[in-house]
């Protein structure tokens, strides 16, 4: 029987890539383990065909349905990615047992997301690891429980305090709804207990933050961590998207290092008002862009959300792509000089290994976090401030683009991220920290023993 490890991505493009570039890794460390990825797959999604991830057939890919929760059963957009994994766990109690009968299953990763399958991987004493596609910073913070209380203390201290993680003020980092803080504090007491946390970054990156992780510092239990394993930059340039053709036709057009990419990850949208204040900043700015625009509703056309004779103004300067570009691609041509994003990890690498310094503008999920580590410690970004109202107005946006690429500044910046495309290189390089990790980790794998499932009370 063949040695498998078994992926669990959550739900989620980037955290599905992300997990198949980890399989690919995998497999060039040791390609002797066959890997089997579960895609967690909810009613009424769209099934990615797994031609789209570019593998050979050492990889296999299973759907696990997952069942719809009854209504009103989540408050909040995350809880409820919380509860569809859940629902998914008989499904996957059957799929993971008939994976036992033809294999050596020796090891499951589960996405951190995913921590509610904990349930069935324990019951069926599998080997579980996490894998955290975000950085080692944002992980300090999930973990590290006592910020709750922290949070909620009326003192004059106004700063939080984390290890591995720079210090914040508490308004810099909000309180999360009761429903979440519950949530975080299980993802944090089972990734504590678990065989071992594999996390998408690198040691010239985030130094300090693993350091505070592989000393204990940031879990429940500080005496007894699990052991954490860097192994990235990890990657993912998907093909064959549509406009890919124009975006990158349109760059070979332009001079070098001149053009500013703005997107905003699988998820960012923006109502009329703020795409029409970065229309304004855009052209305040004079700088060449390629801007990836997602607006509130599909049903608006370009026409409708900016300015009007935008699109004609800037037909020489600049670039609109509706909803989706290949972002990865564009970032590694050689006309892109800088990036507005909003701080999602897989971008921020992507940001890294090109070499292109960022301005940062936090949506949604750990981004803010992300945010403090790229411009506070990194130094490899300019933030981006928001008004009082919640927008970013075109002033503020058109000053900072302008600055990325057209300053002393800017120039700092972009030669502090060339640095972190050279580290992030030599770390998967052989002999490099996350080459070593990755070989630590197969070893470990080779070691487990998995032999219960098939066990008749199981
Ligand atoms: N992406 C893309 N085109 C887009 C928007 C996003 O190719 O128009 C890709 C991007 O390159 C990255 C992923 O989708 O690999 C988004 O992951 P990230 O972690 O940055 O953000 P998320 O979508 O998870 O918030």
């Amino acid at each position: 029987m063949k040695d498998t490890i078994v992926l669990y991505p959550s739900i989620g493009r980037g955290h599905i890539f992300s997990m198949v570039e980890l399989g690919k890794l995998i497999l060039t460390h040791n390609p002797s383990f066959s890997i089997t990825i579960l895609i967690p797959t909810p009613p009424n999604s769209t099934t990615i065909e797994a031609t789209t991830f570019g593998c050979d057939s050492s990889i296999t890919f299973h759907h696990i349905p997952i069942p719809q929760p009854p209504s009103g059963t989540a408050v909040s957009p995350l809880s409820l990615i919380f509860h569809l994994t859940r629902n998914g766990n008989h499904n996957l109690h059957h799929v993971l047992q008939s994976i036992s009968k033809t294999s050596n299953l020796k090891a499951i990763v589960l996405d951190f997301l995913n921590y509610t399958a904990n349930e069935v991987t324990t019951t069926l004493d599998i080997p579980t690891f996490y894998y955290y596609t975000s950085g080692a910073a944002s992980l300090c913070v999930l973990l590290y429980s006592k910020i709750i209380k922290q949070r909620k203390t009326e003192d004059s201290c106004n700063y939080l305090e984390i290890p591995g993680f720079p210090r914040i003020s508490k308004e810099e980092l909000p309180s999360y709804p009761e429903e979440l803080e519950n949530i975080f504090r299980d993802i944090s007491a089972n990734m504590s207990d678990c065989d071992g946390i594999i996390i998408n970054t690198f040691n010239a990156a985030e130094e300090r933050s693993i350091k505070a992780l592989q000393e204990g510092s940031c879990f429940p239990d500080e005496s007894n961590p699990p052991p954490v394993f860097c192994i990235g930059p990890v990657i993912s340039v998907p093909g064959g998207e549509k406009d890919e053709n124009e975006c990158l036709s349109w760059l070979e057009s332009q001079p070098s290092q001149s053009v500013v990419l703005l997107s905003f990850g699988s998820l960012g949208r923006f109502s009329k008002t703020q795409l029409k204040e970065i229309a304004i900043g855009l052209e305040r700015s004079e700088q060449r862009f390629l801007w990836v625009v997602r607006s509130e509703s599909d049903e608006d056309s370009l026409e409708d959300l900016l300015p009007e004779g935008f699109l004609d103004r800037t037909k020489e300067k600049g670039m609109v792509v509706r909803n989706w570009a290949p972002q990865a691609k564009i970032l590694s041509h050689d006309s892109v000089g800088g990036f507005v994003t909003h701080c999602g990890w897989n971008s921020v690498l992507e940001a890294f290994s090109e070499g292109v310094p960022m301005v940062t503008w936090p949506l949604y999920a750990e981004q803010n976090l992300n945010r403090v580590v790229l411009v506070k410690e990194m130094k490899v970004a300019l933030a981006l401030e928001e008004s009082e109202n919640g927008i970013v107005s075109a002033t503020e946006l058109g000053d900072r683009v302008k600055e990325l690429m057209d300053s002393e500044k800017g120039k700092e910046i972009r030669e502090r991220v060339l640095k972190m495309k050279v580290s992030g290189v030599e770390a998967r390089s052989e002999g490099g920290s996350s080459y070593v990790a990755m070989n630590r980790l197969i070893q470990l794998w080779k070691e487990k023993d998995h032999l219960s499932v098939l066990s008749p009370n199981t």
